[in-house]
């Protein structure tokens, strides 16, 4: 039988994932097939999975990278840390079925920073990383593990706190110019901009952006932002979310396939 990957999300449009995916199989004559499973509930998981025993692995999407947790038989280190799974490797065995659960854009960020900004350079860079949501999560963990300094911007520091941590943490009201000088990589994980909304930007004091700052945008299309424009506008380097998509696509598809995965 075919094996078979799916995306499990509310709602599920247009999805990188599928294309992606179903494109590497029909280049690479791999027999098997992506598809989009938009749950109105996580409750249909299990009913799902039973009735597709060739089921080898999942990605899991807005709003299920938390709740998916509780239908999970192991978690890695990473997935925990950052309290979402976006990754699941299904392991049919004889009598049971096995549920194990990644964050792979730890890894796809780490990896597109990386390559936007030389490494060595990367400590000496202090970070704002705007919004506290999932992707700020996996941001944050993975610029402590580069050893970089960095503070969360949010439109509200309690609520942002309950997330993520809190000792570092601003609102948009504390921006200034001197802290804007100090930190020269600015991180947008917010969706502002995002299509269809694309004439929307963070409401970040651009202006004091200069030749000296990097802006990296995990938005991935529109591929140049509103916000990239304004940032390159005041000499800034921009970089946006495509090489961290295919990234943490590629990490999905090593768990997928490495029977000792360990992400
Ligand atoms: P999320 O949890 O829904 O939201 C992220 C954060 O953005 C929120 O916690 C909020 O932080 C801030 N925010 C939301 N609406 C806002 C508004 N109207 N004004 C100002 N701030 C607002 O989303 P997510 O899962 O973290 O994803 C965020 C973005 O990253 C999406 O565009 C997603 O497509 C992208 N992403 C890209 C990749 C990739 O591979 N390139 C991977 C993951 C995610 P505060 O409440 O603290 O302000």
């Amino acid at each position: 039988m075919k094996e078979l990957y799916a995306l499990i999300g509310q709602p599920l449009g247009h999805s990188f994932s599928a294309t992606y995916f179903n494109d590497k199989f029909a280049r690479e004559g791999i027999d098997a097939c992506y598809q989009l499973w938009p749950l109105k509930s996580i409750s249909e998981l299990p009913g799902m999975i039973t009735v597709h025993p060739n089921l080898k692995g999942f990605n899991v999407t807005i709003p299920y990278k938390r709740e998916v947790m509780e239908y999970l038989n192991e978690v890695s280190d990473d997935a925990r840390e950052a309290g979402a799974v976006n990754c699941v490797k299904v392991e049919q065995q004889s009598d049971a079925i096995r549920l194990r659960g990644f964050n792979t854009d730890i890894i796809g960020f780490s990896t597109a920073l990386c390559e936007f900004i030389n490494v060595a350079e990367l400590p000496d860079l202090k970070v704002l990383v705007l919004g506290s949501g999932g992707a700020a999560s996996a941001v944050c963990i993975a610029l402590k593990r580069l050893g970089t300094e960095f503070l969360i911007v949010s439109r509200n520091k309690q609520t942002a706190a309950k997330s993520i941590d809190s000792n570092r943490v601003i609102e948009y009201s504390e921006l200034t110019p001197q802290l804007i000088d100090e930190h020269r990589l600015i991180i947008n994980t917010t969706p502002l901009g995002m299509t269809p909304e694309i004439n929307v930007a963070p409401p970040f004091p651009w202006q004091y952006l200069s030749e000296k700052h990097y802006f990296f945008d995990l938005i991935y299309n529109p591929s140049k932002t509103l916000a990239m424009r304004i940032a390159e506008a005041h000499g800034a380097k921009v970089c946006n979310g495509l090489k961290m998509l295919y990234s943490q696509a590629d990490a999905a598809w090593k768990i997928w396939q490495d029977e000792s995965s360990a992400i």
